[in-house]
């Protein structure tokens, strides 16, 4: 089912991300995560597409894998390590698959790496990738960064950008991280005031280890309250206490995000069932009378 169709018949969706093996021999461990958290009903599921281009092939697996289980599936592609006539044939497979939802990234550069060698002709922005989707009929989805994207020169370029992305057909955005909401309320006005007004997925990463924090900071470059980093602090050598204090941070995010009239949650679930079943039953009932208001 198309992300458009489900954003019609529901005002607040619920959806997870999960990252495909990063060696093959995971592949059925990250199919029966995918399977746990199919059965939590999510509105649908994303899987990202290995970055740098690795493991890529799997996307596709994992997604189709979701549709057989009965959770729609959104399948992440990027221009990073493919050619457009590798992504006709990627799009190809999607359709033989019964996908029909592609959030179209330009992928990050590896380090190491300069873009003139991971990017191709004509393939060089996540644009580039949203037009090709659209003419094959796709539901399109595209990334954007309420504290901006880190390559960007300001904030008016990115949206400049941005806006040229979400012309070129996008039908949704999905956030990077943030853990301050107001981040994200700012960035809403903002969008709202340059006439973007595609529904936006606002992207939750649940901390549950203090390691974490820093490793995300560096992935995500975005910032910490002074709050979760306390509780970071409390409780790195207790991990019980930290998963507890993750998993209570988060849902207050997604609770304040829902009573503000953010429609869609995103949940980085890092593919642990258990975490994001966790944050459910915390946000259950919310989701449920949200969605009969
Ligand atoms: P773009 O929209 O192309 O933007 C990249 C940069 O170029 C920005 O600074 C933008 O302002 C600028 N720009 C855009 N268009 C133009 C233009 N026409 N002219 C000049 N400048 C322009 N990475 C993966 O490898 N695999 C994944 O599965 C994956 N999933 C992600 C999911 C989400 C929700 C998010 C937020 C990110 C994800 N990423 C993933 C990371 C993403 O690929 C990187 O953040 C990447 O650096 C930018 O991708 P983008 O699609 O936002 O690129």
């Amino acid at each position: 089912m198309k992300i458009t169709n489900i954003l019609k018949e529901k005002k607040v969706l619920l959806s997870f991300e999960i990252f495909p093996p990063k060696q093959q021999a995971n592949f059925d461990n990250v199919v029966s995560a995918a399977k746990e958290l199919s059965a939590l009903n999510p509105d649908f599921m994303s899987i990202t597409w290995g970055a740098g281009g690795t493991t890529k092939g799997n996307t596709v697996e994992i997604a189709s894998k979701l549709i057989d289980f009965g959770t729609p599936a959104l399948a992440h592609l990027t221009c990073v390590g493919n050619t457009k006539n590798e992504v006709e044939k990627v799009i190809a497979k999607m359709k033989a698959n019964k996908i029909e939802n592609v959030l179209a990234l330009r992928g990050d550069i590896p380090q190491n790496s300069d873009s003139g060698s991971v990017l191709t002709e004509g393939l060089t922005h996540a644009s580039d990738l949203v037009r090709i989707l659209k003419d094959h009929g796709m539901c399109v989805g595209g990334a954007c960064y309420p504290e901006g994207h880190p390559e960007s020169a300001n904030r008016q370029d990115d949206m400049d950008n941005l806006m040229y992305k979400v012309d070129s057909g996008v039908d949704f955005l999905t956030t990077q991280m943030f853990f301050d909401n107001n981040m994200l309320y700012s960035y809403l006005y903002r969008l709202q005031s340059r006439g973007i007004h595609v529904p936006v997925f606002a992207g939750i990463m649940p901390i549950t280890n203090s390691s974490q924090v820093s490793r995300m900071i560096k992935l995500s470059s975005a910032y910490v309250p002074a709050k979760l980093l306390s509780i970071c602090d409390k409780f790195e050598y207790k991990p019980e206490a930290m998963r507890q204090a993750g998993i209570a941070y988060a849902t207050d995010q997604i609770i304040d995000l829902i009573t503000n009239g953010v429609r869609g949650i995103h949940i980085y679930t890092m593919n642990k069932p258990s975490i994001a079943e966790d944050i459910l039953k915390n946000i259950d009932s919310i989701i449920k009378a949200s969605n009969e208001l």
